[in-house]
């Protein structure tokens, strides 16, 4: 017999990330409207209590909480950890800090896949709701008052390789960028960071704080959901391992945030998904949805390594990244589908102190799948990712490991390289092509895996309020529902969709049944 906690909520939020701390803070602000947000992970009310792998921002939390998934990136290669937060602030509280917006033409693309709502118009004030800008707030598409603090590494903050990275890409002629979330910018430039000092604004120190002391919003860590309670064709709660044994979480709306591998997961667990695959599994089907799983989306990425002349330069005490170089690929109809990103430290920590040169590709047409192994809520899923099998990928992939591999050329980087580890040079086209198709990694930005669309879209979870198409009072809302991924690191879009979404929740509650 499972527990009950508390009364009937609601709205019951799963997942405390990127989308769901925002989405239970912003439904929250109503003072009548009842909401719990449950979450797998541990929760620290204060900074003070924080621990200091997700207070500090110069480098990403990998162990501490995580769900230590795996994933394969190529099919011929070998698996590798998956990294993911299961915490409060999810992702957000244990990634780089990275505060990137896509590009207008992503989000107009959604829209014109039949959502809308989510043209670059309408989820520009969402964006800018969000942050307060410390260096640009006062431009009209940025924001001066938002929960998310951002700013801009000066060029006496930098490190030798990102400070030599700004040097090298001007005398290789990039245009200066100083703002990368201007809608219309590219080129090179300091990185939007959500970073105040080294601490790490997480949308549970953003969002969370300020909301945690209102009566009405009960926060419910350490409680990984098994599956979804549902009635019928009726989502009326979720099923947790609680501290003492299984509860029952019951709420009028359950919203799903539980991130691009779990919200699938716990789709499919509850028998929401493709037929045959839970059949296979034994898990009894409530809603035959192909789409749950599949387009998983993400940002394919190779690295130049080199190891440091000075050791010092390359300390792993320092800020990983802070600097980004945006462009687009010769002959590319899709601007700014390439970063090339310089990271301050790389490699193994046994390996000589070595810096890095990522090459990474933004806008992606192959797609992977994540499935379930099992029906337990205990076995993690598979998540292959399938790089380096599209050619139209592959080849703007190669071309821009061949741009980044010309920044060792360029005195200011060249001064700082001891030996050049990986790739081995010269490297022509050939061999590039060759090792974005064997040794692609993930930039660890998977989406899309329960996609918005239109009623219709055979491949569509959810409309494009995040209502899912096939079980009434469900609603899936983080980065699962990008139809594409934007060409941009994902969180700042993930927590723009907490903001759509904890908005309508507010402001039009009878679309959702509430
Ligand atoms: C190491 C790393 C570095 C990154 N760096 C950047 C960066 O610098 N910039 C950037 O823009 N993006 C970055 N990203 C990606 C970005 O953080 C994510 O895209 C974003 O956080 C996703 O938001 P989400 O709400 O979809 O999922 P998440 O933020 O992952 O939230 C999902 C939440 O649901 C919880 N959950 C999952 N399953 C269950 C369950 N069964 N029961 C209860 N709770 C559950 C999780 O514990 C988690 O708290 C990084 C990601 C990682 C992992």
């Amino acid at each position: 017999m499972a527990g009950e906690v508390g009364t009937v909520f609601d709205i019951v939020v799963v997942g405390a990330g990127s989308s769901g701390a925002v989405i239970a803070a912003r439904a929250s602000e109503d003072p009548d409207r009842t909401v719990a947000l449950v979450e797998a992970g541990p929760d620290y009310p204060s900074l003070a209590d924080t621990p200091w792998d997700l207070v500090n921002s110069h480098d990403n939390s990998y162990v501490d909480h995580d769900w230590r998934f795996s994933y394969l990136p190529v099919a011929a290669g070998a698996a590798g950890p998956f990294p993911r937060g299961r915490v409060t602030g999810g992702s957000s509280a244990v990634n780089t800090t990275i505060a990137l917006r896509g590009v207008p033409e992503d989000y107009d693309g959604w829209a014109a896949a039949g959502n809308p709502e989510w043209a670059w118009d309408n989820v520009l004030p969402a964006f800018r709701r969000l942050e307060r800008d410390l260096d640009y707030g006062d431009r009209p598409y940025h924001g001066d008052a938002g929960p998310i603090s951002i700013r801009r590494y000066r060029v006496d903050e930098l490190t030798p390789p990102q400070e030599a990275f700004l040097l090298a890409a001007d005398e290789l002629g990039w245009p200066a960028c100083p703002d990368a979330n201007d809608p219309d910018a590219w080129g090179v430039g300091p990185h939007p960071m959500n970073k105040l000092g080294r601490v790490r604004v997480s949308t549970a120190v953003g969002y969370l704080a300020p909301a945690r002391i209102r009566p009405n919003l009960a926060i419910l860590p350490d409680r990984p959901v098994r599956r979804l309670l549902v009635d019928g064709r009726r989502a009326v709660g979720v099923e947790v391992d609680g501290p003492e044994g299984v509860e029952h979480v019951r709420g009028r709306l359950v919203v799903l945030c539980a991130g691009a591998v779990q919200t699938p997961a716990v789709l499919m667990r509850s028998g929401i998904g493709p037929g045959d695959h839970l059949a296979a599994l034994g898990i009894g089907t409530v809603a035959d949805l192909p789409g749950v799983g599949s387009n998983l989306c993400d940002h394919p990425a190779v690295a130049v390594v080199c190891e440091a002349r000075d050791p010092g330069a390359a300390g792993r005490d320092l800020p990983i990244i802070q600097t980004i170089l945006r462009y687009t690929a010769p002959g590319s109809d899709q601007r700014c589908d390439l970063q090339i990103e310089p990271l301050t430290f790389a490699g193994s920590r046994d390996r000589p102190p070595s810096f890095g040169i990522a090459a990474v590709l933004e806008q992606c047409h192959g797609r992977g799948e994540v499935r379930l192994t099992s029906a337990d809520p205990a076995s993690a899923p598979t998540i292959e990712q399938h790089f380096g099998e599209d050619a139209r990928d592959n080849e703007r992939l190669a071309a821009c490991l061949l741009d980044a591999v010309r920044f060792l050329d360029v005195p200011p980087i060249a001064d700082l390289v001891g030996a050049v580890r990986f790739p081995r040079l010269p490297l022509t086209m050939d061999g590039a092509l060759e090792i974005v198709a064997k040794r692609s990694g993930s930039g660890y930005h998977p989406c899309g895996t329960a996609r918005m669309g239109p009623a219709g879209d055979a491949g569509a979870v959810v409309d494009q309020y995040g209502c899912c198409h096939a079980v009434d009072q469900l609603v899936v809302a983080d980065a699962s529902v990008m139809p594409s991924v934007p060409r941009a690191n994902t969180n700042l879009t993930a927590i723009m969709i907490g903001e759509m979404v904890g908005e309508w929740l507010r402001t039009t509650p009878g679309r959702y049944g509430l």
